[in-house]
């Protein structure tokens, strides 16, 4: 099955379970100031679960674009996490509950995905009876495959509706599993590899941390359907299946390597293919690079991109030739990728090529001042050599932690972070008009010849950038 059939059949599925399929909301979070990104199927439908807005269909089923900068470092290094991914997600807002919500979940995975049933397993709520019955009685999954958890087991962000949850496990097979030697079903490795989670909203924690039963109680659950797409194209790794394969084949012919020989080599290509489509995805909602907030993660994730890139013998512009990968892959599903496919190249490539010029230079002043403190047997870069990198050739401080540790060198931070505000506060004293994304996005519409990036500071970047 192709990711696109599994999706087609996630919705399917739900829709003739009486749930109506909403098209994915934007990665950026509407009216929502608490979120950075969207970052779960439900995170749109916030309102739906508090209550301040009554859904048209009280059972909905989504496939949600999410981005996750919490599994940045996960990237390239386990099988299963990419900063952007989707969630296949069915939702019952005070209609069913726990004993429809497993038995959906159970049918759509060994009945119409048809896993085999031995490689399942799950885990739930150590206060949950009422989950755990449903798994022993109910699907008649064996007492050893229900294992009870706890944090991990109860989904609550500060006050609000919350309550406990179930996971959903696959065993990968003994290859994946990890070192310890309490790797069982739950483990979080890859080799019991977390399909779903199912979340039973049933409290209401109150602001004196009590929790009260909610009159309404509702389901919200997430599949990845990355990790269900690998299950199913019997692959071990989210990389491998069709949603990604296509991106890091690109790569190969333009790079000239080739997969699934050298695991160094191996994992570039995992970041490159998962930040460009983060990248492109992103950009397709409307998020520029920048400087502040999301545009400064998309910046990130660029660049982090470019310098892999160049791991691999790249110094020229290439990621903006795989966002046309990324929209053949996704286009179907997401139409918005594809309709702004030649916005979304141009502003890769204006990005890549501002940060070419500027990586070289810092990265040979870099490797000068780490060779320098190799040999004095020093350990610590300056807060003043940090900053420098960072201002005048556009290195983010975790660059330049990443690159300093591999010569076994940290970076002082507080040194850095004291010249950094005392830079802000220069900026916020000299700036006048427009500032921010207008400026920026201002700039990037109007670079049409090479420029050289010379610093963070927004006015100075957006008049000197063209
Ligand atoms: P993990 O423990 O593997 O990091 P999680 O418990 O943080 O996952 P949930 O918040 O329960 O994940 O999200 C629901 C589902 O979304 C997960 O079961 C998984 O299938 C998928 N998922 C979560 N994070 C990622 C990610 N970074 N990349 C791909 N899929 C993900
Ligand atoms: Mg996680
Ligand atoms: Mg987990
Ligand atoms: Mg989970």
């Amino acid at each position: 099955m192709s990711a696109e059939e599994i999706r087609n059949a996630f919705k399917d599925y739900f829709v003739k379970q009486g749930h109506l399929a909403l098209p994915s909301a934007s990665l950026v979070p509407h009216d929502d100031p608490t979120l950075l990104w969207i970052n779960a199927g439900m995170a749109p439908l916030k309102p739906y679960f508090d209550g301040r807005e009554i859904p048209e269909n009280p059972r909905i089923v989504t496939a949600q674009k999410c981005i996750r900068t919490n599994d940045i470092e996960n990237v390239g290094y386990t099988a299963r996490h990419q900063t952007m991914f989707e969630m296949l997600g069915n939702f019952s807002f005070g209609d069913y509950f726990k004993n429809e919500a497993i038995g959906f979940a159970w049918e759509f995975l060994t009945g119409v995905l048809e896993l085999e049933p031995e490689l399942l397993s799950v885990t739930v709520h150590h206060s949950d009876d009422e989950a755990f019955a449903i798994w022993l009685e109910k699907i008649g999954l064996p007492k050893e495959r229900i294992v009870l958890g706890d944090e991990d087991n109860f989904w609550e962000i500060g006050e609000g509706p919350c309550g406990p949850c179930s996971e959903i496990f696959y065993d990968r097979g003994e290859a994946l599993g990890c070192k310890e030697p309490t790797c069982g079903p739950g483990c979080d490795c890859d080799r019991y590899l977390e399909v779903w989670n199912l979340v039973f909203t049933q409290y209401n924690k109150e602001a004196n941390g009590e929790y009260t039963p909610l009159p309404k109680k509702n389901i919200d659950t997430g599949m990845g359907l990355e990790r269900i797409t690998s299950i199913m194209q019997n692959v071990l790794n989210n990389f491998e299946t069709d949603l990604f394969r296509p991106i890091i084949a690109a790569t190969e012919k333009i790079a000239s390597v080739t997969y699934g020989v050298d695991k160094q080599t191996d994992v570039w290509l995992k970041i490159i293919a998962d930040h460009i489509r983060t990248v492109a995805f992103a950009v397709g909602d409307g998020v520029l690079p920048g400087n502040e907030g999301r545009s400064y993660i998309i910046r990130r994730l660029l660049r982090r991109a470019v310098r892999s890139g160049r791991k691999l013998g790249m110094e020229k512009p290439f990621l903006y030739q795989l966002a046309s990968v990324v929209a053949d892959i996704m286009g179907n599903d997401y139409p918005e990728v594809r309709e702004k496919l030649e916005f979304i190249e141009r502003v890769i490539r204006t990005e890549e090529e501002r940060f070419l010029e500027t990586l070289a230079e810092g990265e040979q002043l870099l490797q000068n001042a780490l060779s320098d403190l190799q040999q004095k047997g020093e350990s610590v870069l300056s807060g003043e050599d940090a900053f420098r990198l960072y201002d005048t050739f556009g290195f983010p401080l975790d660059l330049t932690e990443e690159i300093a540790a591999e010569a076994g060198i940290t970076v002082d931070k507080e040194g850095f972070n004291g010249l950094l505000e005392a830079q802000r506060q220069r900026a916020r004293s000299a700036r006048h008009t427009a500032e921010g994304m207008n400026a920026e996005r201002g700039a990037i519409e109007r670079i049409t010849v090479p420029s050289r990036f010379v610093g963070y500071d927004t006015l100075k970047t957006s008049s000197q950038v063209v």
